[in-house]
């Protein structure tokens, strides 16, 4: 069913601490919020808390559709949730069924990435390229791909998970239980564990990057980020490592698929062209067939934690 552009939506994101929640209208633009915590006990809590958003808006706003994006394997029906390692109680419910009891209207469910990669296709840094890659990188790692203008979610709708793509046989072992994922490796975890270990190591180094930390010790990725900008040789050297798996993910991902475009959202684009540069140079290191084909570009994505909402709340317009 085709949702008139004059039309509001509201576009949900559902992730493992919080719920946020938008009116969004047909350009993009959050035009109301709303955010609570993630129930604890997730499932059905959940679904209640989902739906007290969206009367609270439907009180002010006329709605037209509900679009929610969860950080979870959703099955091809656009409903049912086949996995959610980081909410409680979500496995083989079916989101669209339980929502649509109190409202009627279009509602669909779609995975936390694959929303934020329609909102960069849509609206954002993926828009004109075909086909076009997007990682979401935070403390995991999210994949999304759009082909000929459409998400491309495979033949039982877990498409394009790029982050579980293994990359070590036998290596650390990830959330989704499989061992050695590339998000093991490249994501903001991944980083954080670089640094760590690193400060082991050049306790000179280590000292220094502490004073970034405004007091608290705790080296978090906007740490990182600021350190290396001052040139801190264990933040450059954690950034290095992280860009340098990624690089040759986007190699292999490159032959794969021949993408236009590989944007990378996420924390890490915090970083922005000191990351990015990284990243080019390593794809570049271990390309195929080098020097025979166009590489992608590598660019930033435009939308940061409202990716999942505005994504999400588009893609109930149909
Ligand atoms: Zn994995």
């Amino acid at each position: 069913m085709q949702i008139p552009r004059s039309a509001l939506t509201i576009g949900i994101d559902i992730g493992g601490t919080k719920v946020s929640a938008g009116v969004v209208d047909a350009d993009g633009n959050i035009i109301a919020s709303d955010r609570r915590p993630t129930p604890i006990s997730g499932g059905l809590e959940l679904i209640q808390t989902i739906i007290e958003l969206i009367k609270s808006f439907q009180s002010r706003y006329e709605i037209a559709g509900i679009g929610i994006s969860v950080a979870a394997l959703i099955s091809a029906d656009q409903g049912t949730i086949v996995g959610a390692p980081n909410i409680a109680n979500l496995s083989k419910l079916n989101f669209v069924a339980e929502i649509k009891k109190f409202f009627n209207l279009p509602v669909i469910a779609e995975n936390d990435a694959n929303s934020a990669m329609w909102a960069e296709y849509k609206y954002g840094n993926a828009k004109n390229f075909n086909p076009v890659m997007f990682f979401i990188i935070g403390t995991g790692m999210g994949g999304g791909l759009v082909i000929d203008g459409k998400l491309f979610k495979g033949a039982n709708g877990i498409g394009a998970e790029f982050g579980h793509m293994i990359v070590q046989p036998n290596g650390i072992k990830c959330g989704c239980g499989a061992f050695g994922c590339i998000e093991q490796y490249a994501s903001g975890s991944a980083l954080m564990r670089y640094a760590n270990e690193e400060m082991k190591l050049d306790s000179a180094q280590a000292n220094e990057l502490l004073r970034f930390t405004a007091g608290t010790g705790e080296i978090t990725g906007s740490v990182l980020t600021a350190a290396a900008k001052q040139g801190n040789k264990i933040a450059l050297s954690a950034f290095n490592k992280q860009a340098d798996w990624l690089g040759s993910a986007c190699a292999s991902y490159t032959l794969l698929l021949d993408p236009q475009a590989i944007v990378i959202g996420g924390g890490v684009v915090d970083a922005g062209e000191l990351f990015l540069n990284l990243v080019r140079n390593s794809m570049e290191k271990y390309m195929p067939f080098a020097g025979t084909h166009l590489l992608p570009k590598i660019i930033a994505a435009k939308f940061g934690n409202d990716a999942g909402l505005i994504g999400a709340a588009e893609l109930v317009r149909g």
